[in-house]
């Protein structure tokens, strides 16, 4: 019988022909062979944390679970090799071990590194890049059934397109990363109004390592985030405590109310602004990973926008009035940060110093109406759509909008040329 195979938002599922993990690399090119000559699209996957469409496939699913090992540490330069299919947070543990760590993260450490650096997964911080831009090589399956080894001294024209390849290059196998020494971070949560945050985010991002802020619609009530690297040893605080906040309040009660407020959605406001304080403060001194990553078990469904910094503040002021003004109240915060620009073909960052915003909807909510408007805003700053994330453009739009787009596509001419690894999603926004 067909597995079915879904996504962790439940927004995307798929019937494919199988789902298989590889235990070799003769496997890997063996499926490959095997989906060739059965006309079957082939779709490299990872955690399947992504909302979009990108993983959906009636072909092969190949997920690279087993290849999750250290393949090899450089200890003086900080470079590690690892399997592409494992998890951030196995590999942060990894990186902890050796003395190390990865710049920068995202708010979660489920996904598998092949994954998050497919789709420019990325965390906040003008100073810093998303984990992409820390991958100095790889070694990927391609169309034909070949090994390519790609890194900053052999082909680096492929390697730069490959660090954000959307699963559209071939399979990764293994990734070579630059790290840097480990390092704490101090994490400081401000529950503040909305107007103190917008007052303060340029000076803070400017002053600060990792800033970002959410906020609670229709509510004056936001949330800063200030992350500092710092010398001081961890200094975690309360379990119970957080416990407490991560767990409880963060994911069993939000949750909770989230089913509420499915039927009764015009309570959602108020609760927020019965239960968070203003002027409340968290303080935590933890191993970085521990304070960039957390667990996220509420579902929902998101849709997130790169657009130039300069204009994020105004941006996010429009999605605030497009918010205030739905039918329907909004549940869920919503989240703004801020990258330094980058090299990388494909990647929402390229050339500019990015601001993001991010907008959600709990699993089961209706989200296009809002999700829409955004879209329809974010275009008007030339808003890059996140791949990992809903959005509904397509190659006509999304080509004006990357200046190194034909790079990539010569890429992926050389390494697939036929879109073997293709689907409707990539079709929809790479043309075929
Ligand atoms: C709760 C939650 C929180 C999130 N937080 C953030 C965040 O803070 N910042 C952010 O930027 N994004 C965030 N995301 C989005 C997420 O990081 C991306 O969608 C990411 O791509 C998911 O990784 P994955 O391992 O689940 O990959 P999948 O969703 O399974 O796949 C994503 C892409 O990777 C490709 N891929 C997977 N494995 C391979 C391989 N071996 N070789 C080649 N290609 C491969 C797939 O083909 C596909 O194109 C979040 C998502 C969720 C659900």
């Amino acid at each position: 019988m067909k597995q079915k195979w879904t996504n962790w938002g439940k927004n995307q599922s798929a019937v494919p022909k199988g789902i298989i993990s590889p235990s070799s690399e003769d496997e890997i090119i063996d499926l490959i062979g095997r989906g060739v000559a059965n006309r079957w699209k082939i779709r490299p996957v990872g955690s399947s944390h992504s909302f979009s469409p990108i993983c959906v496939t009636d072909g092969l699913i190949i997920q690279l679970n087993a290849f999750n090992r250290i393949l090899n540490v450089d200890r003086e330069q900080l470079q590690i090799t690892v399997g592409a299919g494992i998890t951030l947070a196995d590999l942060n543990t990894e990186l902890e071990n050796l003395g190390m760590a990865l710049p920068n993260l995202g708010d979660i450490d489920s996904q598998t590194l092949a994954g998050a650096i497919a789709t420019g997964t990325h965390g906040t911080g003008h100073k810093y890049s998303s984990i992409s831009a820390a991958v100095i090589g790889l070694r990927i399956a391609t169309g034909d059934g070949s090994i390519l080894e790609t890194s900053i001294s052999q082909d680096p024209d492929i390697l730069k397109s490959a660090r954000v390849g959307l699963g559209a290059l071939g399979i990764v196998i293994s990734v070579t990363l630059q790290c840097v020494k480990s390092f704490n971070l101090k994490g400081v949560e401000l529950t503040t109004s909305l107007n103190d945050v917008l007052e303060r985010f340029d000076a803070e991002d400017m002053r600060s390592d990792f800033v970002e802020f959410y906020w609670y619609p229709h509510t004056e009530i936001a949330e800063l985030k200030i992350n500092n690297r710092t010398s001081d040893p961890p200094n975690n605080g309360s379990r119970v405590a957080r416990f407490l906040n991560d767990e409880v309040i963060r994911n069993v009660a939000f949750d909770c109310l989230n089913r509420y407020w499915r039927y009764f959605p015009q309570y959602a406001p108020g609760t927020f602004n019965r239960t968070l304080k203003i002027g409340s403060t968290q303080t935590r001194i933890a191993p970085s990973y521990k304070i960039f990553c957390s667990k996220r078990r509420v579902k929902f469904v998101e849709m997130e926008y790169a657009i130039p910094r300069e204009s994020l503040l105004e941006a996010f002021r429009e999605v605030r009035k497009i918010t205030e003004s739905l039918d329907t109240p909004v549940t869920f915060p919503i989240e703004v940060r801020s990258l330094g620009a980058d090299d990388i073909p494909l990647s929402p960052s390229f050339g500019r110093a990015t601001g993001f915003i991010a907008v959600h909807v709990y699993k089961t909510g209706d989200h296009r109406k809002y999700f829409d408007q955004v879209e329809n805003l974010m275009r008007e700053y030339n808003g890059r759509p996140h791949w990992g994330k809903m959005h509904n453009l397509s190659y006509e739009d999304l080509s004006l909008l990357y200046p190194e787009w034909e790079k990539f596509m010569m890429v992926r001419r050389r390494l697939d040329p036929d879109g073997h690894f293709s689907n409707a999603y990539l079709e929809r926004v790479l043309g075929y």
